[in-house]
């Protein structure tokens, strides 16, 4: 049995106030999502605020963005072990927007996807296809080629302790959603590679959906049967829809 899981990914976005409004309010109904997991993704500078805030509450946090290189003269890099210093429970690594602005390739994700877990936090590996490859019929080649790279380099019992998100990149905040159906496919197409490795490491595996997830579609892609739950950029920075999103995660567990 998969827990559902849905996480807050805030991007560039917010200040020391909004931050701490939107924690506190988050904290404060944490009882009205029990039974679902619920972990926010803050920018860097901001981690010591849910280290802080959450502390005692069951909600964890993480961060968006990790180094490949575990220590050195990388400037302006973030290591794996400093975000450990602010017990992260995840790091995102292969987000669309890391890709296509940052270049960062399949390789460099596994490198990244590799340096979490030495120091024990759990990578959610976003993978997913530009609108331009879901026309082109390459969806599976394209979500299929990212994994196998993390698989390669990190090996697939890696995997066990590891998140998966589908994130198609025509949806990543175009308020474009994929539809159930869509999700469905393409989430037990990712279960499947990984079950031809091994199946039993594949039925644990939680493997999230995003893209324009809001209050209003979230219970119609959670309650498919490959979706484990969500991550989630425009609408966690809203603490009333993003609660909802994590209250619909509850109705359908
Ligand atoms: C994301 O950034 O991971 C994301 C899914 O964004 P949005 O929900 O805004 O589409």
């Amino acid at each position: 049995m998969r827990k559902t899981l849905v996480v807050g990914n805030w991007k560039m976005n917010g200040g020391l106030d909004a931050n701490e409004a939107l924690l506190k309010a988050l904290a404060d109904a944490a009882a009205s999502f029990e039974g679902v997991d619920v972990s926010v993704c803050v920018p860097f500078p901001y981690l010591f605020q849910p280290a802080m805030l959450l502390e005692n509450t069951p909600i964890t946090w993480g961060a968006q963005n990790v180094s490949e290189h575990l220590i050195g003269a990388y400037t302006g890099e973030v290591c794996a072990a400093m975000l450990r210093e602010f017990s992260c429970k995840f790091v995102l690594v292969g987000h669309s927007e890391r890709r296509s602005l940052y270049g960062e390739g399949d390789e460099t994700v596994a490198r990244k996807f590799i340096a979490a877990q030495k120091v024990g936090i759990v990578p959610i590996l976003c993978v997913g296809e530009t609108l331009a490859e879901r026309e082109a019929h390459a969806t599976e080649s394209v979500v299929g080629r990212q994994l196998d790279k993390v698989i390669e380099l990190a090996g697939i019992v890696a995997l066990e302790n590891s998140v998966v998100a589908y994130e198609p990149v025509w949806a990543i905040g175009t308020g474009k959603t994929a539809t159930a159906e869509q999700a469905q496919a393409v989430h037990q197409f990712i279960r499947n590679r990984i079950a031809s490795h091994n199946s039993g490491l594949a039925a644990k595996l939680l493997i999230l959906y995003g893209g324009s997830v809001k209050a209003s579609n979230a219970a119609q892609l959670l309650i498919m049967p490959d979706v484990d739950g969500g991550l989630i950029g425009g609408a966690s920075l809203i603490a009333e829809d993003f609660l909802a999103i994590c209250r619909a995660g509850v109705k359908v567990a």
